[in-house]
């Protein structure tokens, strides 16, 4: 099944599934217990949003050999963590903002899992179980900035770093799946999941072993080799096989304020 959120007319924010080039409302929500309801509304008549709300962000660093290779470093041997805050998700097609403070701003592609049940010391032979779905990401990233502070936060927590959508896939085989990315339709990333050094159940297993995995709670899984700078007017289109595109434009921003940020 495949599940957005979208906003139609003056309708409150809804969750909704897809038929075709149709949407169905949903009863209730995706997370909770809900009832899908016949769909009658056209697909280009919604805004779609981000497909999911997290709760917590968990991305995964140098995750594909290939990419740990490009910017020089080590192949992990325990995935490496770190967190984008929730305020970072844009849904498709709103712009990624380049923000004043850094210089270059670098697009990461990436499948995302999408929890369904919470759960802690999750097993891998049990993850199936805990997985909701899978969407598309981008784990946009101030690569200067996350050269200079050492750890991530700033470089990968901006306003709009985090865009996610256009749907998630319930029905998605994570282990042989492949993900491209395209700016201005260039071709730029393009690599099968199965290239993965942890696997998603692995990474999840892992990940339930620090911190409790709720519903709704989203995991990035790593880029592909191929990352590279981002420029105001541009369109970035990662893609993944079996899911779908997520288009976003780049645009870029000044502070909202003349006040100096330090
Ligand atoms: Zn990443």
């Amino acid at each position: 099944m495949q599940i957005i959120r979208f906003q139609f007319r003056d309708e409150p924010l809804q969750y909704g599934w897809l038929q075709g080039n149709e949407v169905g409302r949903m009863d209730g929500n995706p997370f909770t217990g809900y009832q899908r309801l016949d769909p009658e509304i056209l697909l280009d008549r919604v805004k779609l949003l981000p497909p999911v709300v997290p709760g917590k962000i968990i991305c995964v660093g140098r995750n594909y050999p290939e990419h740990a290779k490009e910017l020089n470093n080590d192949q992990p041997t325990l995935p490496i963590l770190f967190i984008k805050p929730a305020s970072a998700v844009i849904g498709p097609g709103a712009p990624i903002e380049l923000p004043p403070q850094s210089t270059q701003v670098d697009y990461e592609g990436e499948l995302a899992v999408v929890i369904g049940k919470k759960g802690r010391w999750i097993s891998v032979d049990r993850v199936k179980e805990f997985i909701f779905g899978y969407t598309i990401s981008n784990d946009v990233t101030a690569r200067d900035l996350q050269k200079a502070d050492g750890q991530w936060t700033r470089a990968k927590g901006f306003d709009t770093f985090c865009p996610l959508g256009p749907l998630i896939e319930t029905d998605f085989n994570p282990f042989d799946a492949v993900v491209t990315t395209h700016i201005n339709g260039q071709l730029r990333q393009m690599a099968s999941t199965r290239d993965m050094t942890f696997s998603v159940h692995q990474l999840i297993a892992f990940i339930s072993s620090i911190m409790t995995l709720d519903p709704g709670d989203v995991i990035l899984t790593g880029t592909p080799a191929g990352v590279g700078p981002l420029a105001d007017g541009d369109m970035v289109r990662v893609s993944i096989e079996g899911i779908g595109e997520l288009l976003n434009p780049v645009v870029k921003t000044g502070s909202d304020s003349q006040v100096s940020y330090l």
